[in-house]
């Protein structure tokens, strides 16, 4: 038997519409704060990744699904979703519209990881970016976008914020850090070693408990702000606390991911285990100009659905959804059968949900289905039906039946609507 490859899921009917309900109301949200969907390939050039993402970053390092196809062009399936978005404006000429462009995506992204709880090969996000607004609104703006997807369903989770800076103040910052972990180098894991010349910050975002241990202690990057970063910071924690929205600061955030700078956040949830950053983004406004684009500022962020699906489970907020048919038209012999389906068709054309037998089942298996399907009513055809044009319609709730005509459509519609 073929299996499915490690670290991916099926999704099934009876759990896919519950997942369509959860996006439907997601991009309900998304519209209501004039966010459009994007939709984009599931593979790029492995350069865009390399250069969007950033070859310091665990996800490109070591993470990324990538092949040679057979024109000889290095190919990676998607990490996530910023770099193709940011790649897609720039080639489509969107960096010239009204600003700001508020774009979202619901997509899979495949990262090459230990498959865990939480932690998948191929998972589905739900992002948004924003382009072209400099100001801390913008940050609050999407942060609340983020916060009201929350609301929408349910769920309370934890926001978490901090400001890593821009290229005017980190390098102090990181030169702060790189004292701090060099005196305790003999400790840190291997690749924490190497990101000490390369990317202090990331050692911050090391899950191994000594590093993180040793992270506790290291300096803070709010510590280190220049005046515009740290208004921005004061300006959106300002915002935040105006909107009524709880949040903390916190200094060990610094997202996994090269191209942040200022604003980054996430949405915890502790229900969940470990793996329990159910959304993060930040400020990005480098990334567009790196990738060839004009300056352009940009703030995003990224949420795990199969995370949003687990908070939601453990916060018993997942929606109880109902699959009924409003009619099942059970038949037995030849012209029953083609008459059932003739209706079957009729009701559908009116907009209900009907079904008929397609497989020859004995009255008796016929009943059992449409009870398994909670059909709300169903009519029952024989031979003696057709030559009278009268049938029974039965109500499955209260097992109350009615004599119906065949030849009057509109006598059924009556009952079941
Ligand atoms: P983590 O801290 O969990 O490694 P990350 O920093 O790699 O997350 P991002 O790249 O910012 O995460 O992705 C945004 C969101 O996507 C995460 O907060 C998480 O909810 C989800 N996510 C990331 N990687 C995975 C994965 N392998 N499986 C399932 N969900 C994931
Ligand atoms: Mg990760």
């Amino acid at each position: 038997m073929i299996q499915k490859p490690r670290g991916t899921i099926d999704i099934l009917p009876d759990k896919s519409a519950l997942w369509l309900d959860i996006e439907n109301r997601i991009r309900k949200v998304a519209k209501k704060y004039g966010f459009g969907e994007i939709r984009l390939p599931t593979f790029e050039v492995t350069e865009l990744y390399n250069r969007g993402v950033g070859d310091t970053s665990d996800v490109v390092q070591k993470e990324m699904y990538t092949f040679t196809d057979n024109d000889n062009r290095s190919i990676s399936l998607r990490p996530e979703g910023t770099a193709g978005v940011v790649r897609s404006i720039i080639e489509n000429g969107l960096c010239s519209e009204a600003m700001p462009l508020s774009l979202y995506y619901l997509i899979s992204c495949f990262r090459y990881e230990k498959p865990q709880a939480g932690r998948s090969r191929e998972f589905y996000q739900f992002g948004v970016e924003m382009f072209g607004a400099n100001s801390p609104t913008a940050d609050a703006e999407v942060i609340m976008l983020a916060s009201d997807i929350f609301s929408e369903l349910g769920l309370n989770i934890r926001l978490e914020i901090n400001s890593i800076g821009c290229p005017d103040c980190r390098p102090k910052y990181h030169a702060a850090l790189k004292e701090y972990f060099a005196s305790n180098i003999d400790d840190l894991c291997d690749t924490c070693k190497g990101r000490l010349e390369k990317n202090p910050l990331r050692i911050l975002d090391c899950k191994s408990p000594v590093c993180s241990a040793i992270a506790k202690n290291a300096p803070h990057t709010i510590d280190y702000l220049c005046d515009d970063c740290k208004s921005h910071f004061d300006g959106l924690q300002n915002l935040l606390s105006k909107s009524g929205r709880d949040f903390t600061v916190n200094s060990r955030i610094v997202r996994g991911l090269d191209y942040y700078r200022k604003t980054v956040f996430e949405f915890i949830s502790d229900d969940i285990g470990s793996q329990s950053t159910v959304c993060g983004g930040g400020r990005y406004d480098g990334l567009v100009q790196s990738l060839g684009g004009p300056a352009l500022s940009g703030i995003g962020f990224a949420m795990g659905l199969t995370r949003l699906m687990m908070v939601l489970e453990a916060q018993n907020k997942l929606p109880e959804l109902s699959d009924s048919m409003d009619l099942y038209i059970a038949s037995l012999g030849e012209k029953a059968v083609s008459e059932a389906f003739k209706l079957s068709v009729a009701l559908r054309n009116e907009g209900f949900k009907a079904q008929c037998d397609l497989v020859g089942r004995s009255l008796k298996a016929q009943m059992k289905y449409a009870d398994k399907k909670s059909a709300r009513f169903v009519l029952i055809l024989g031979d003696s039906e057709i030559e009278t044009r009268r049938c029974v319609l039965k109500n499955m709730s209260d097992s109350s039946q009615v004599e119906v005509s065949l030849d009057e459509i509109q006598s059924i519609i009556n009952h079941i609507k």
